[in-house]
Protein backbone atom coordinates (compact mmCIF):
# COMPACT_ATOMS: atom_id res chain seq x y z
CA UNK A 1 0.00 0.00 0.00
CA UNK A 2 0.92 3.43 -0.91
CA UNK A 3 2.38 5.81 2.14
CA UNK A 4 -0.51 8.24 1.01
CA UNK A 5 -3.64 5.69 0.89
CA UNK A 6 -5.95 6.26 3.53
CA UNK A 7 -5.45 2.76 5.76
CA UNK A 8 -8.20 -0.02 5.62
CA UNK A 9 -10.21 0.28 8.60
CA UNK A 10 -8.62 -2.16 11.34
CA UNK A 11 -12.17 -3.96 11.80
CA UNK A 12 -12.92 -4.20 7.80
CA UNK A 13 -12.05 -7.90 7.11
CA UNK A 14 -11.04 -8.38 3.38
CA UNK A 15 -13.29 -11.57 1.77
CA UNK A 16 -12.53 -13.19 -1.49
CA UNK A 17 -9.67 -11.94 -4.18
CA UNK A 18 -9.42 -8.09 -4.00
CA UNK A 19 -7.52 -6.60 -6.93
CA UNK A 20 -4.99 -3.48 -6.32
CA UNK A 21 -6.11 -1.84 -9.68
CA UNK A 22 -9.30 -2.15 -8.83
CA UNK A 23 -12.24 0.29 -6.75
CA UNK A 24 -12.44 -1.64 -3.51
CA UNK A 25 -15.32 -2.55 -2.20
CA UNK A 26 -16.97 -2.02 1.59
CA UNK A 27 -20.13 -3.82 2.60
CA UNK A 28 -22.08 -2.91 5.88
CA UNK A 29 -22.36 -6.50 7.62
CA UNK A 30 -25.69 -5.14 8.38
CA UNK A 31 -26.86 -4.31 4.26
CA UNK A 32 -25.33 -7.90 3.49
CA UNK A 33 -28.05 -9.75 6.36
CA UNK A 34 -30.52 -7.59 4.61
CA UNK A 35 -29.63 -8.91 1.18
CA UNK A 36 -29.29 -12.02 2.23
CA UNK A 37 -33.18 -12.30 4.06
CA UNK A 38 -34.48 -10.69 1.24
CA UNK A 39 -33.54 -13.18 -1.51
CA UNK A 40 -33.99 -16.19 0.68
CA UNK A 41 -38.11 -14.36 0.21
CA UNK A 42 -38.09 -16.72 -3.23
CA UNK A 43 -36.47 -20.05 -3.93
CA UNK A 44 -37.95 -20.33 -7.64
CA UNK A 45 -37.80 -16.73 -9.01
CA UNK A 46 -35.09 -14.45 -9.78
CA UNK A 47 -35.09 -11.44 -7.28
CA UNK A 48 -33.29 -8.28 -7.74
CA UNK A 49 -32.67 -4.57 -6.16
CA UNK A 50 -30.32 -1.85 -5.92
CA UNK A 51 -27.10 -1.15 -3.65
CA UNK A 52 -27.32 2.87 -2.39
CA UNK A 53 -24.09 4.35 -0.88
CA UNK A 54 -21.34 6.73 -2.32
CA UNK A 55 -17.95 6.62 -4.33
CA UNK A 56 -15.56 8.41 -2.28
CA UNK A 57 -12.19 9.59 -3.17
CA UNK A 58 -10.38 10.63 0.11
CA UNK A 59 -6.99 9.77 -0.42
CA UNK A 60 -7.54 6.59 -1.82
CA UNK A 61 -10.19 5.91 -4.18
CA UNK A 62 -13.67 3.52 -2.41
CA UNK A 63 -16.70 2.75 -2.89
CA UNK A 64 -19.10 2.06 0.35
CA UNK A 65 -22.38 0.33 0.24
CA UNK A 66 -24.86 1.68 2.87
CA UNK A 67 -27.98 0.46 2.04
CA UNK A 68 -30.28 -2.23 -0.07
CA UNK A 69 -33.52 -1.31 -2.10
CA UNK A 70 -35.16 -3.99 -3.13
CA UNK A 71 -36.50 -3.70 -6.64
CA UNK A 72 -40.34 -5.06 -5.75
CA UNK A 73 -41.46 -3.84 -9.23
CA UNK A 74 -39.20 -5.73 -11.76
CA UNK A 75 -40.61 -8.82 -13.48
CA UNK A 76 -39.56 -11.64 -12.27
CA UNK A 77 -39.46 -15.11 -14.05
CA UNK A 78 -37.96 -18.02 -13.48
CA UNK A 79 -34.49 -17.11 -14.94
CA UNK A 80 -34.25 -13.85 -15.36
CA UNK A 81 -35.11 -10.63 -14.33
CA UNK A 82 -36.38 -7.53 -16.02
CA UNK A 83 -35.78 -4.28 -14.34
CA UNK A 84 -38.18 -2.30 -16.83
CA UNK A 85 -38.47 1.53 -17.06
CA UNK A 86 -40.59 1.45 -14.59
CA UNK A 87 -38.58 0.24 -12.30
CA UNK A 88 -35.94 2.66 -13.55
CA UNK A 89 -37.59 5.91 -12.72
CA UNK A 90 -39.58 4.78 -9.61
CA UNK A 91 -36.06 3.96 -8.30
CA UNK A 92 -34.70 6.85 -9.30
CA UNK A 93 -37.70 9.00 -7.76
CA UNK A 94 -37.79 7.14 -4.41
CA UNK A 95 -33.80 7.00 -4.25
CA UNK A 96 -33.88 10.83 -4.73
CA UNK A 97 -36.74 11.71 -2.43
CA UNK A 98 -35.91 8.92 0.67
CA UNK A 99 -32.00 9.49 0.22
CA UNK A 100 -30.94 12.37 -1.24
CA UNK A 101 -27.24 11.62 0.12
CA UNK A 102 -26.74 8.27 -1.27
CA UNK A 103 -26.10 7.29 -5.12
CA UNK A 104 -26.96 3.83 -6.71
CA UNK A 105 -23.52 2.31 -6.48
CA UNK A 106 -24.67 -1.26 -8.21
CA UNK A 107 -27.34 -3.77 -8.25
CA UNK A 108 -28.66 -7.22 -6.94
CA UNK A 109 -30.05 -10.17 -8.20
CA UNK A 110 -30.63 -13.83 -7.28
CA UNK A 111 -29.73 -16.90 -9.19
CA UNK A 112 -31.51 -19.58 -7.18
CA UNK A 113 -29.98 -23.05 -7.62
CA UNK A 114 -27.61 -21.88 -10.60
CA UNK A 115 -24.36 -20.62 -9.15
CA UNK A 116 -23.00 -17.49 -8.86
CA UNK A 117 -22.22 -15.90 -12.37
CA UNK A 118 -23.43 -12.90 -15.12
CA UNK A 119 -25.24 -14.27 -17.85
CA UNK A 120 -25.27 -12.83 -21.36
CA UNK A 121 -28.20 -10.13 -20.40
CA UNK A 122 -26.65 -9.46 -17.01
CA UNK A 123 -23.60 -8.28 -18.44
CA UNK A 124 -25.60 -6.09 -20.52
CA UNK A 125 -27.23 -4.94 -17.80
CA UNK A 126 -23.75 -3.98 -16.46
CA UNK A 127 -22.66 -2.44 -19.29
CA UNK A 128 -25.67 -0.02 -20.34
CA UNK A 129 -26.63 0.44 -16.82
CA UNK A 130 -23.62 0.10 -14.87
CA UNK A 131 -20.57 1.58 -16.65
CA UNK A 132 -19.12 3.37 -14.23
CA UNK A 133 -15.79 1.81 -12.96
CA UNK A 134 -17.13 1.75 -9.38
CA UNK A 135 -20.68 0.39 -9.59
CA UNK A 136 -21.01 -3.20 -8.94
CA UNK A 137 -23.31 -6.36 -9.17
CA UNK A 138 -23.81 -9.01 -6.49
CA UNK A 139 -25.49 -12.21 -7.07
CA UNK A 140 -26.69 -14.14 -4.61
CA UNK A 141 -27.79 -17.96 -4.99
CA UNK A 142 -30.53 -18.59 -2.19
CA UNK A 143 -30.18 -22.36 -2.27
CA UNK A 144 -26.72 -23.18 -2.32
CA UNK A 145 -26.32 -20.05 0.24
CA UNK A 146 -23.59 -18.23 -2.20
CA UNK A 147 -22.90 -14.66 -3.11
CA UNK A 148 -20.27 -13.10 -5.55
CA UNK A 149 -19.05 -9.64 -6.09
CA UNK A 150 -18.77 -8.46 -9.83
CA UNK A 151 -16.77 -5.41 -10.92
CA UNK A 152 -14.95 -3.41 -13.35
CA UNK A 153 -11.40 -4.31 -13.95
CA UNK A 154 -9.88 -2.92 -17.35
CA UNK A 155 -12.55 -2.74 -18.63
CA UNK A 156 -14.09 -6.23 -17.97
CA UNK A 157 -16.22 -7.26 -15.69
CA UNK A 158 -14.77 -9.76 -13.10
CA UNK A 159 -15.94 -11.46 -9.99
CA UNK A 160 -13.89 -9.72 -6.58
CA UNK A 161 -13.80 -9.64 -2.77
CA UNK A 162 -14.35 -6.60 -0.80
CA UNK A 163 -14.43 -5.88 2.53
CA UNK A 164 -17.20 -6.45 5.40
CA UNK A 165 -18.00 -3.57 7.92
CA UNK A 166 -19.32 -5.05 11.62
CA UNK A 167 -22.50 -4.30 12.04
CA UNK A 168 -21.46 -1.18 14.91
CA UNK A 169 -19.93 0.95 12.50
CA UNK A 170 -21.36 3.81 10.90
CA UNK A 171 -20.48 5.19 7.69
CA UNK A 172 -16.72 5.52 6.62
CA UNK A 173 -16.86 8.88 6.03
CA UNK A 174 -17.70 10.01 9.64
CA UNK A 175 -14.46 7.41 10.41
ZN1 LIG B 1 -28.43 -13.24 -13.62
Amino acid sequence: MEPTSKPVPLDAKPIGSIYADSVPIFLHEQVLDEVLAYSEQDLRRELGGFLLGGYHRDVRTYVEIRRFWPAVDATSRAASLTFTHDTWSKLHRDVERQFPDEMVVGWQHTHPNMGLFLSGYDLFIQQHFFRQPWQVAMVVDPCRREFEFFQWRGGEIVDCGFYLLPAARSSLRSS
